[in-house]
């Protein structure tokens, strides 16, 4: 008989009942006790609700209180030297105690305590971050966190027949990890690193445990022979290790792409079974059936983990069929793609959604009834109503008016090649801009959002609530408006902007005056630790009803005599940020965003708005973890990106925006976004990040930014003027503009006033010394 399992559930609890928890901890209103509480009782409902669905091995450990990879850190004892944490070096049996733990996801300040946070970043190509395990040439391993062992224990109390304990497989630990230590190769502390991966695994064996789910998503990347050495090596130890009594099982997981070139070695490591995405790649199916041996286990990610629409059964049943004809059911497990930690919660909670899209959605307790179905289904038990009413969804789906607007799909397929250009190039455009704007050298500007005061929040709450009413919320913001605009004017800037105080979120604006999409109440998914992000559901072809700005930005423009930047949200981060309907490549539902924003940048043009932003903070993130896809999405983001901005005159002046700091490697791509300006996050790698823009000649103007906004603290003149004379020595003074580097919300007004104060006055005194 083929299993019903699960690889992971959300943590956070329908209502965020975790993150409300962690916050009130870390503000010192919850004990520890109460927090380990309510992380006892989000287990228990977790496993209780998969038990009830017909999950046969219910994942056990997929639980943190912040984040597995910190957790994989605390269970290897690899804690930064800076939290104190077995300082002797020497190795013993201490345990990670929760304020060290927490220390290193968050940082600490508290009596005689001063410690940064450890890094995060994001895992793999989602939007969930994790905590970067650093090593050392001096790092030792040592088992210092019992969790896994005491979440097994606590599930076989709680009756639960099979929990499968998951571990982070240790070379992806280590690939994940960063090395501080100048010579030091990750992969010479594999050695030392299995020795606490064996202590484990001996421990879950003789709590009882049958299959211990190992997870190494590395495996779906570009791996190097060195690389693929250390998987043999591990895995032939690991093998070693467990073959002294051969209860305990391995399911190697892969997941978020193809196995690709490391496919032979995947299926030739010693373990009992490989788990597959196969909806990121079903093409890797056939390979697999033909060359995994018959003693070995295959698990079939056949729900979609990182999405929110209902599985096809027929499509997955396919599938399951054609591995069927050569691998026994008795050794098959029908699972979703990766952890369900990328999906919401229930769907039951969303009251008010259109229930004929509804229909067409699972959340993660939804997909759980769908693991078993298709599981019954492989054993030869067809559910005939639930697979009649599936089918029923998907032709709808397929067909729905909801969905399908044929205007959308017309305006579509009639753009062409000169759609995507602007008219001269840019060194044309630039001499007509200059004309037009009548900027200073070395012009000064933010990149959009000011102060997101509470006031600013309370407004927006109370407008939700229906306590303010459309007028007066209206006429609050544009108290706030205008007073924005009067600051920027007495600070002196030169290029201003209106300040985004209505808008609560840069996707979220523009998805909800678009067609196509639809929000959840209760969609969450954790972004990191106890943040939640709510991605709204791109669910059919998108249209632009009526303009979304353009009100805002004349309205700030009337306020003033200078020039007021429009402010829009790209068509890639838009994507990014969203759950995209899978029935389309994601390169069209692009295409149909970047038309609209393109209507919205003309119509701001005609509005008299001279200068338009179009922030891509997200492109990089878009770029597939393959390097040899990398051309394809780059070829289609940067289109995506042309059309919605190349519909203007060649006097207005196209501005984008971006915050990630690794550009090298695709700044062949951002410079052919034929951006007029380009704003972007350098400060906090003090200019080095310029290099790229050097090397590569960067053509058009560039804002590195002048100082880092993610901090309170106020940054001097003098700092401000030495950065922006390294920038002067790479790039010419033409070409460089003054600004932030990125938005402001997230900071308070007298220190906004402040910091902008002194960027201006750093200005000034180059604009003097050039003169001079
Ligand atoms: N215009 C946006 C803002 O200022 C850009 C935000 C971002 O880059 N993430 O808030
Ligand atoms: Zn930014």
């Amino acid at each position: 008989m083929a299993l019903a399992t699960n690889l992971g559930f959300p943590r956070v609890g329908v209502d965020r009942e975790l993150k409300k928890a962690q916050e009130a901890f870390w503000r010192g209103d919850k004990s520890a006790a109460e927090l380990e509480q309510t992380a006892f009782t989000l287990r228990q409902r977790h496993w209780q609700l998969q038990h009830e669905a017909g999950i046969d091995h219910i994942p056990v450990n997929d639980f943190s209180l912040y984040d597995h990879v910190l957790d994989t850190i605390a269970m290897t004892g690899s804690i930064p030297p800076r939290y104190g944490f077995n300082q002797s070096g020497k190795k013993t049996d201490k345990q990670v105690d929760l304020n060290t733990y927490f220390a290193m996801a968050r940082g600490r300040q508290a009596a005689g305590v001063d410690v940064v946070a450890m890094e995060m970043t994001k895992w793999f190509d989602t939007n969930y971050h994790y905590i970067v395990p650093e090593f050392y040439q001096d790092t030792h391993f040592s088992l210092a966190s019992h969790k896994v062992i005491d979440q097994f224990i606590e599930a076989k109390k709680q009756g639960l027949a099979h929990p499968r304990p998951v571990l982070l497989g240790p070379v992806s630990f280590l690939l994940l990890g960063k090395s501080y230590s100048k010579d030091l190769n990750k992969l010479d502390l594999l050695a030392d690193l299995l020795k606490v991966y064996q202590q484990v695994l001996s421990k879950l064996e003789a709590a009882g445990a049958e299959w211990v789910q190992i997870d190494e998503p590395c495996l779906v990347l570009d791996l190097d022979a060195e690389i693929q050495q250390a998987y043999k090596t591990a895995y032939q130890q690991l093998a070693a290790h467990l073959a002294k009594n051969k209860k305990l099982k391995l399911l190697l997981t892969t997941y978020f792409g193809d196995l690709g070139n490391n496919l032979e070695l995947a299926l030739s490591l010693p373990v009992a079974g490989v788990h597959l995405d196969l909806i990121r790649a079903p093409q890797q199916l056939d390979q697999v059936t033909n060359e995994i041996t018959a003693d070995k286990y295959l698990s079939m990610g056949v729900i979609d983990g990182r999405n929110v629409w209902k599985t096809d059964f027929n499509h997955a049943l396919v599938l399951i069929n054609k591995a069927l004809d050569k691998i026994s059911s008795d050794h098959l497990f029908i699972a979703p793609s990766c952890s369900l930690l990328h999906s919401p919660v229930d769907l039951d909670q969303e009251t008010s959604l259109d229930s004929r899209i509804k229909n067409w959605l699972a959340f993660a307790k939804q997909k759980l009834a769908e693991i078993k179905l298709l599981t019954d289904a492989a054993n030869g038990d067809i559910n005939q109503v639930a697979f009649a009413e599936n089918q029923t969804a998907m032709r709808a789906k397929s067909t729905s008016e909801l969905i399908h607007n044929p205007d959308v799909k017309s305006a579509v397929a009639k753009v062409d090649e000169p759609m995507l250009q602007r008219k001269q190039p840019y060194a044309l455009r630039a001499k007509l801009q200059r004309a037009s704007l009548q900027l200073p050298i070395l012009p000064t500007t933010t990149i959009g959002s000011f102060p997101q005061t509470k006031d600013v929040r309370q407004a927006r709450a109370r407008f939700k609530k229906g306590e303010l009413n459309a007028a007066e919320y209206q006429q609050f913001l544009q108290e706030k408006t205008k007073e924005t605009i009067e600051i920027q004017e007495e600070l002196d800037i030169d290029m201003l902007v209106h300040g985004e105080f209505e808008r609560n979120d840069m996707v979220e604006y523009f998805g909800e005056q678009l067609d196509g999409f639809i929000f959840t109440r209760n969609g969450w998914v954790q972004s990191y630790g106890s943040r939640c992000v709510k991605p709204p559901i791109i669910f059919g072809d998108v249209a632009r009803p009526k303009p979304m700005t353009v009100a805002w930005s004349s309205y700030a423009q009337s306020l003033t005599k200078r020039l007021v930047k429009g402010m829009l949200t790209g068509p890639i981060t838009i994507l990014q940020w969203s759950f995209v309907r899978n029935d389309q490549p994601r390169s069209e539902t692009c295409r149909q965003i970047a038309l609209a924003i393109r209507q919205e940048v003309i119509d701001l043009e005609t509005a008299g708005i001279k200068a338009i932003q179009i922030d891509e903070p997200a492109i990089r993130e878009g770029l597939p973890l393959r390097k040899a896809d990398w051309a394809d999405y780059l070829s289609w983001a940067v289109d995506a990106f042309r059309l919605s901005a190349a519909g203007v005159k060649d006097e207005t002046q196209i501005h984008t925006h971006m915050c990630y700091s690794e550009f090298n490697d695709i700044i062949q791509a951002i410079s052919d976004l034929d951006a007029d300006v380009i704003s972007i996050e350098t400060s906090r790698s003090a200019m080095e990040l310029l290099d790229a823009f050097v090397e590569f000649q960067y053509p058009n103007d560039i804002g590195p930014g002048v100082y880092d906004i993610h901090s309170p603290r106020v940054p001097k003149t003098e700092e401000m003027v030495h950065l922006l004379e390294k920038a002067l020595k790479v790039i010419k003074a033409e070409q460089v503009w003054v600004n932030p580097d990125c938005g402001l919300k997230t900071r308070d007004w007298p220190e906004v006033k402040e910091a902008l104060g002194q960027m201006v006055a750093a200005t000034k005194q180059l604009r003097q010394k050039m003169s001079a």
